[in-house]
């Protein structure tokens, strides 16, 4: 449902008229970003998808550095197919959501052995690779192939929220936000369009303050008429953020070597590197902490425990330090790896975080 919506006589204008627009501006004003054609030169689909795949819940800012290492590291699709998940993952180390980047290994070994290393320009055959969803299909779909998809992030939804003023709360609003970008999306240049969206969104239509005098939409701007731009988007009340609790063991030994192992495959942080630790619990249970030790040793409880927030739970996580002699052995499915070596671990953030935690 859309309250206080434009007329359909306005609305057909937005249509017909934010493109030409919206393309005119973007000619003009466009980001310019490392995984981008800059105009001259056709995308590169391994690139776009790329880029795609990391600016999921991550900002451009923090993108942009490990794009740059990442292309350097694997260049190609095929580099990267032929990698060891391993080495992928280091790369990919400090991104967070750590099965993007498994998924994003598997998707190049799919691509490389299915489809002859060439990504296809159909959105139905890209939704069945391994990490791309309906935005990222559409989204490489347009920028890599120009084709006319309905490309809808963040930003496009809340350029829309306010251009139509849509009063249905998010994520009910989905389908609504997918029919409004079907009007104003153009045959000719999608890809660009898309961008432009992104573009507008990120820069100009912001969350707070927008620059509505830079926009070239104000004067297409429902929510700009009436005043509201701050109003829109609007979204469904959060859920309560759950909290977990869980210990993690550091040893270490005099010459600086730590202990660490490798978490199970499947789960939360899968095949990444730990400091050895217990499970994450919806309760605090340090009673049981001194028997999930790793080895047997003097562990000193840090007063304060290490917090880092996932997707959908805070945690907690209380860390024992505990130096331990040089000979000491490293228990079955554990390793000690010297402080130099610590780079090229597919350590998390929140291990690195347990790791610089000093009393
Ligand atoms: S006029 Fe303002 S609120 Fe409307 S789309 Fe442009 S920046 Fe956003």
């Amino acid at each position: 449902m859309v309250a206080r919506e434009p007329s359909a006589e306005k609305a057909s204008a937005i249509a017909k008229t934010a493109a030409p627009a919206l393309l005119r501006w973007y000619d003009a004003n466009r980001r310019h970003l490392p995984w981008r054609s800059d105009g001259t030169t056709k995308p590169d689909p391994y690139r776009v998808w790329l880029s795609e795949i990391m600016l999921q819940q991550t900002t451009v800012r923090t993108v942009i550095p490990y794009y740059g290492a990442f292309t350097t590291r694997f260049p190609t699709l095929k580099h990267l197919a032929e990698a060891p998940l391993e080495s992928v993952l280091q790369s990919w180390a400090g991104l967070g959501y750590y099965s993007r980047g498994r998924n994003l290994h598997a998707c190049a070994i799919r691509v490389l052995n299915d489809f002859g290393g060439v990504f296809s320009a159909d959105e139905a055959v890209l939704r069945t690779l391994p990490g791309i969803g309906p935005y990222t299909a559409a989204a490489i779909a347009a920028i890599a192939f120009n084709q006319r998809a309905i490309v809808i992030d963040g930003n496009v939804e809340r350029v829309l929220s306010r251009l139509f003023c849509v009063e249905e709360p998010l994520p009910k609003a989905k389908p609504l936000f997918h029919t409004l970008a079907d009007t104003i999306t153009p045959s000719k240049r999608p890809g660009d369009f898309a961008q432009a969206m992104m573009d507008l969104g990120a820069t100009i239509c912001t969350p707070r303050s927008p620059s509505c005098d830079l926009c070239p939409l104000a004067s297409l701007c429902t929510a700009r008429q009436a005043g509201t731009m701050e109003r829109y988007p609007l979204k469904a009340p959060k859920a309560k953020q759950v909290n977990r609790f869980g210990a993690a063991f550091l040893a270490t030994r005099p010459d600086g070597a730590v202990l660490l192992r490798t978490r199970p495959e499947k789960g939360l942080l899968g095949g990444m590197t730990e400091v050895p630790s217990t499970d994450f619990t919806l309760e605090s249970k340090p009673a049981d902490h001194a028997r999930s030790a790793p080895l047997a040793a003097n562990w000193q409880k840090h007063p304060v425990p290490v917090e880092h927030v996932f997707t959908h739970f805070r945690l907690a996580l209380t860390v024992y330090a505990a130096s331990v002699p040089l000979e000491t052995a490293a228990p079955p499915g554990m390793r000690w790896t010297e402080r130099a070596h610590l780079q090229h671990e597919a350590l998390p953030t929140l291990f690195r975080k347990v790791l610089a935690h000093q009393r």
